[in-house]
């Protein structure tokens, strides 16, 4: 690319343009995922919507690869790519909660940390991921998984409204009542359609929750999963949480003798009374004595951030993900004997519960294309030492090979890797027919095109 032509794009946008050479710029390719190495031509640090406009057009006028990042968390690093130009929504983190409304706008790169901490001060929230550095951006478009999913649905249920920026470099307002055919591609659809510089989202009531760890024996793993899975069933909705494989870290709440062990975890979020919160967690404690715990009443935020030290940038990832109508008792027996094998302190195995609220919206109102499915559970492989690569990719496509029989076609978008671009029309599911007309009406040229890719 011209550095004349850059130099023009740096004189366009309120933000610095880094580029290979400049100071930062080592700090300002990287992602999440260290296994990603890619050089941008240039990284835009947008602060405004009109800086992205700006460098979506710089992008589509040059014919350059156009990479969007807002939070960096994509596992395959699809916000950053060699020779790319990067729009970095880094800048765009304004947080504004209308509390007479309940809704609260949120720039386009926004972390669901900042996010969290802004709405608690009025003692809400909505369904955000469950670790704090996760971008709102991303996480939303592809459907968004959390503690509040069984009450308040998919992050993207709760989203009112968008602003779009459209690989024209128009700008658009998206929702129900402005471009809807739009706004329902970009709940579910991922970052096909456009850049979202400013995402509104519906509140709720959420302070102090009830929650954290328990861990179990594997020898009990069975009896932990199938009563969880009966449990979940009809579980009130004020009741969050998940099962996990994980290895005990060298925490103060776990004895010093098992830490380092495996075991089979239930990692709980109550938003309900304390005293039916308490009753209802004990219930799991009738069914094995747990090894260690760390359960207690905390506010939601702060659970939201509990686990961000096990995932630290830097870590190489390789995730796998599938989406289970009904969790068999086969199902389980591949988990308990794939679980078991956990490689390292930061990878895990999360088996999310889709149900309650998120069984409310019908399967074609929005474009999450599974909501049949009851669980999503994800193989996400996650460890520091890049010569560990190969065994720790291996684990995750064995374990991820022996749930395959017992689950739907497709995976979640946002827990898919790099290689799962063959199974798009799969992870997209009931909805990816829809999609691919509405990117034909809205990105022809698939200028949006570093994401779970929809071809127009
Ligand atoms: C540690 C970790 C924990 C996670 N936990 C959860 C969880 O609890 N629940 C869950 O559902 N998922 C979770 N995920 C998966 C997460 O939803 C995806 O990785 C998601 O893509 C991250 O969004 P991001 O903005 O941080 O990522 P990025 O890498 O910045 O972006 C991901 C994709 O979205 C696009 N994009 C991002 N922002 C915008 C925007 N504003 N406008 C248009 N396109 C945009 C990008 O172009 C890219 O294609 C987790 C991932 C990690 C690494």
């Amino acid at each position: 690319m011209a550095m004349s032509a850059l130099g023009t794009l740096s004189e366009s946008v309120g933000g610095p343009v880094v580029r290979p050479g400049d100071p930062g710029y080592d700090e300002a390719r990287r992602v999440h995922n260290a296994m990603i190495d890619a050089h941008p031509a240039a990284v835009v640090r947008c602060r405004s919507t009109a800086d992205v406009v700006a460098t979506v057009r710089y992008a589509t006028e040059t014919g350059s690869p156009l990479a969007v990042r807002g939070g960096g968390h994509s596992v395959p690093g699809f916000g950053t790519a060699d020779g790319a130009v990067v729009a970095d929504l880094s800048g765009l983190q304004a947080v504004e909660v209308d509390g007479g409304a309940r809704t609260a706008a949120a720039g386009g790169g926004t972390t669901w940390g900042r996010f969290n901490d802004v709405t608690a001060a009025a003692g809400l929230a909505t369904t955000g991921g469950i670790i704090s550095t996760t971008g709102l951006g991303g996480l939303t478009l592809g459907g968004g998984i959390g503690y509040l999913s069984r009450g308040y649905g998919l992050s993207c249920d709760n989203l009112v409204e968008a602003r779009v920026v459209t690989a024209d470099g128009d700008v658009l307002t998206a929702s129900e009542a402005e471009h809807p055919d739009l706004f329902w591609a970009l709940r579910g659809g991922g970052g096909n359609f456009g850049v979202v510089t400013q995402f509104t989202y519906r509140l709720h009531p959420v302070g102090t929750v009830l929650g954290g760890p328990m861990f179990f024996e594997l020898s009990d793993a069975v009896a932990v999963l199938s009563a969880f899975r009966d449990f979940i069933a009809d579980a009130p909705r004020e009741y969050g949480g998940f099962p996990a494989f994980q290895i005990a870290p060298p925490l103060p709440f776990v004895p010093a003798d098992r830490v380092g062990e495996p075991f089979v975890a239930i990692v709980s979020c109550w938003t309900g009374s304390a005293a039916e919160g308490e009753r209802v967690l004990d219930g799991f404690r009738q069914v094995a004595r747990p090894v260690a715990e760390h359960v207690g009443p905390m506010p939601y935020a702060a659970l939201n951030s509990a686990f961000d030290a096990l995932v630290p940038p830097g870590l190489q990832h390789y995730w796998k993900a599938a989406f289970v109508t009904e969790l068999t008792d086969e199902a389980i027996a591949a988990h308990v004997e794939h679980g078991a094998r956990v490689p390292v302190v930061n990878s895990t195995m999360h088996l999310y519960p889709i149900n309650g609220a998120v069984h409310d919206v019908a399967p074609d109102a929005t474009a999450f294309g599974h909501r049949t499915a009851s669980w999503a559970p994800v193989i996400a492989g996650m460890w520091p030492d890049p010569t560990d690569n190969e065994a720790n990719t291996r684990w995750v496509r064995e374990y991820h090979a022996a749930i395959a029989p017992h689950s739907e076609a497709g995976g979640y978008v946002n827990f898919a890797s790099a290689d799962d671009q063959a199974r798009v029309a799969d992870n997209y599911g009931s909805n990816y027919g829809r999609l691919r007309e509405v990117k034909r009406r809205y990105d022809p040229a698939n200028v949006f095109h570093l994401n779970q890719n929809i071809q127009p």
